[in-house]
């Protein structure tokens, strides 16, 4: 099949020499898979800079749910680029406000909330950490192996998918001890319920022999896990988890910066398992690309630091804010139950494709967050690494962007406001990338 949106070699030669300038003056720490060269973006496509169009189902790695450059968001942000573009967090504006009221309206948590607003994931999850410490006084965390919550030293103590992410900056903020999060397609603990084992090593194990509960001020955890393998934990262990927290005077904070905000067909990922968090955090698909984050608190907890504990500049930016407001409504409007939708063709589409290729392990996920994991064959369940790698590759020649979590899956996370015929044109790319790579014996070798 020729893709007839693909018009030039790959990479073309303006993206060949704007990658050849970069190469020269920008940090080379960033992980880039295949040399794609943004032009400019509209829904779920994206065109680089030799005209050639693509469709993007990694959406800026889950950021864009509204798409690229909604008119809606476009508009909002004009909007308020027109009045101010900055005043800092030492003063008040009614777009912070208003934001924060549209958070407190559609958080999970029962009750009133509050929210500190910050620019990225990472700096969202340095709030909640700190807020932890702060109210409880205690100085210890659980985190989850296989997790990520960004690369500043207080979430890089507990980020875990990647070695390359800690290599080289120890030591990261003392006190965090990793537990493994359930993994049903691979157990790691002995049993049938994963779950169960995992909330028992904890309590048996963990808080037994070595950390004392009543010094561990939160659990941490991603309520689906994202860049270690897009992994949707069995039913009951978020519930075990909120009651272990309860058990013993622990904040549990759910990072919701990849899952939330309508990606997973809900607006928030914990609300499939009725769960509650006591601190929730936000970034990725808030702004629809403009840097935006939030740490959000039961109100009870987060009144409770005070004035000059903890703050930045650009928190509550207009434009962040007016973006974000946007957004809201577009998920709410419409696209959270588009993603729902759409997400269960996708992994009907995907599931048979798995039934005809030995190398698709496992499909898996919620709304419009889905892995596929590679495998060398069903039965060892190998991660098929080389085979990941070159499907990614070729995807892009073929004109699909896709990115890859944990060992060997393809991570799945489109705007939310694809149609069918987005997700057939995806499916028919994925299975001829697939057979190209095979054919190229890309193996299913680990
Ligand atoms: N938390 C989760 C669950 C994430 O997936 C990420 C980024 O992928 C982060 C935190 C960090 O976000 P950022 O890259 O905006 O700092």
């Amino acid at each position: 099949m020729k893709n007839t949106h693909i018009k030039t070699e790959l990479p073309g030669p303006r993206a060949r020499a704007l990658i050849a300038r970069d190469n020269a003056v920008v940090s080379p720490s960033y992980a880039r898979d295949y040399p794609f060269v943004m032009s400019h973006g509209r829904g779920a496509e994206v065109w680089d800079v030799d005209g050639n169009r693509f469709l993007d189902f990694a959406a800026g790695i889950a950021v864009c749910g509204t798409g690229h450059s909604h008119p809606a968001v476009v508009q909002a942000v004009k909007d308020a680029a027109e009045h101010f573009l900055h005043i800092s967090s030492d003063f008040w504006h009614e777009g912070q406000i208003r934001l924060a009221e549209r958070i407190n309206e559609i958080a999970p948590m029962q009750g009133p909330v509050m929210s500190f607003l910050a620019q990225s994931g990472t700096e969202s999850v340095e709030a909640a950490l700190k807020l932890a410490r702060h109210v409880t006084g205690r100085p210890r965390f659980i985190g989850f192996l296989g997790g990520f919550h960004g690369r500043t030293m207080g979430s890089l103590a507990f980020t875990s998918s990647k070695y390359t992410q800690q290599k080289g900056f120890f030591p990261t903020m003392p006190g965090v001890t990793h537990v493994p999060y359930p993994n049903e397609f691979r157990p790691l603990y002995a049993g049938s319920d994963q779950g169960r084992a995992a909330l028992d090593y904890i309590e048996e194990v963990v808080f037994a022999s070595n950390v004392p509960p009543a010094e561990v001020a939160a659990v941490l955890v991603e309520p689906i896990q994202g860049e270690g393998g897009y992994l949707v934990p069995p039913d009951g262990f978020l519930q075990g988890l909120r009651a272990l927290c309860d058990r013993h005077g622990i904040l549990l904070i759910f990072d919701e910066v990849q899952s939330g905000v309508g990606r997973t067909g809900k607006m928030f990922a914990c609300e499939h398992w009725g769960v509650v968090p006591d601190i929730m955090t936000l970034a990725k698909g808030l702004g629809s690309g403009l840097p935006i984050g939030a740490a959000v608190a039961k109100k009870a907890i987060m009144e409770r630091w005070p004035r000059g504990a903890h703050g930045n500049t650009f928190g509550g930016n207009p434009l962040c804010c007016a973006a974000a407001l946007a957004t809201i409504d577009l998920i709410e409007g419409g696209y959270r139950e588009n993603a729902a939708r759409i997400g269960d063709y996708f992994m009907r589409r995907l599931r048979l494709l798995a039934d005809k290729y030995p190398v698709i392990g496992e499909v898996r996920g919620k709304g419009l967050m889905i892995g596929m994991e590679l495998v060398t064959d069903k039965a060892s369940k190998t991660p098929a690494r080389a085979l990941c790698e070159t499907l990614l590759n070729r995807a892009f020649q073929n004109g699909l962007l896709l990115l890859s979590c944990g060992a060997s899956t393809l991570r799945f996370m489109p705007p939310l406001m694809i149609g069918e015929s987005d997700v057939d044109e995806a499916v028919t790319l994925v299975e001829l990338s697939l057979r190209q790579a095979l054919a190229a014996g890309a193996a299913p070798k680990n």
